[in-house]
């Protein structure tokens, strides 16, 4: 079975649109939306849920008031000040490092279990996909994330699939981490700018780091063609497959107001044309042969 991630340094470069793209140019693939904390992939392949799982990411200090003596030893040990003075807890700030129930001398503080999100299995026109929603302030996205990519697993080996396109989460922290690791390979989408740049090596860093495979892309290379010609140059010297420059075009745009990816609303546009064609490049070099 190959994996491959689709992946940016921020949000807002195209990702999505690329990963719902592969997806429906793919015959038998799975689809995995790890970007648990803003999914959009759901918003241009229109799934529809038939498993909901409750996702309990973190634990939340409670205090029962009928024991509590009002020491105030919970609050002062607490590291992340999650207990007012008049003994009340923060759910925001509390972490659930559970200190406050070691040092408590009545018993008078439990952890409980939070409902984070949900991970959801879901039925496509163009296949099955894991997803899922953190809920706002939730914790521990990466734990979600990795709930999706087993969901994800799960389906791929009862459907017979043995393809997974995770669309990953952006950035580089804990999320994308628990997106790529045992992945074969990661798209990096690029935009030509300083700033995207920078992002692209903290990507590549990232994935040489896991061992997997990278291919690059720029999105809207045309907006700043000196920047895209340094990314080229940075690929070619570090040996990377830069597999697509794909073209500013406001149909993309115009697709996803209409909920739809670009390869299904303007199959003949350049920017389908090209996806297509870095899709074809990818598979090619890992060695893919379905599709
Ligand atoms: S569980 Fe940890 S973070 Fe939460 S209130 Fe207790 S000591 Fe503070
Ligand atoms: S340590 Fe226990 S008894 Fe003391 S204030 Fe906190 S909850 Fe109440």
């Amino acid at each position: 079975m190959k994996q491959i991630a689709v992946l940016s340094g921020k949000g807002g470069t195209g990702k999505t649109t690329i990963a719902a793209s592969f997806a429906i140019l793919t015959k038998n693939t799975i689809v995995a939306d790890c970007d648990v904390d803003a999914p959009d992939l759901h918003m241009l392949l229109h799934p529809e849920i038939i498993k909901t799982q409750k996702f309990k990411g973190a634990k939340l200090a409670v205090i029962d008031e009928e024991k509590c003596t009002k020491c105030g030893l919970c609050s002062e040990k607490c590291r992340f000040n999650a207990i007012t003075e008049d003994i009340k807890v923060d759910s925001i700030s509390c972490e659930g490092c559970g200190v406050c129930t070691i040092v408590c001398p009545v018993n008078a503080v439990t952890l409980t279990e939070q409902i984070s999100g949900n991970a959801y299995i879901s039925k496509t026109k163009h296949g099955f996909m894991a997803h899922a929603m953190l809920n706002p302030g939730g914790a521990n996205s990466g734990k979600l994330v990795t709930l999706v990519r087993q969901n994800a697993k799960i389906l791929a080996e009862k459907e017979d699939s043995d393809l997974i396109i995770i669309d990953g989460s952006p950035g580089i922290g804990c999320p994308v981490i628990a997106s790529v690791t045992g992945v074969d390979a990661g798209l990096v989408v690029a935009e030509p700018t300083m700033s995207g740049i920078h992002d692209l090596k903290r990507a590549l860093q990232l994935l040489t780091h896991f061992n997997v495979t990278p291919f690059v892309c720029v999105n809207m290379h045309d907006i700043n063609r000196d920047n895209a010609d340094k990314i080229a140059s940075f690929c070619r010297e570090n040996s990377i497959e830069a597999v697509g420059k794909i073209p500013f075009n406001p149909v993309v745009t115009e697709a996803m107001v209409n909920g739809k990816s670009i390869v299904e609303y303007a199959p003949e546009s350049d920017v389908a044309k090209e996806i297509t064609k870095m899709w074809k490049k990818i598979l090619s070099g890992l060695k893919y042969e379905g599709g």
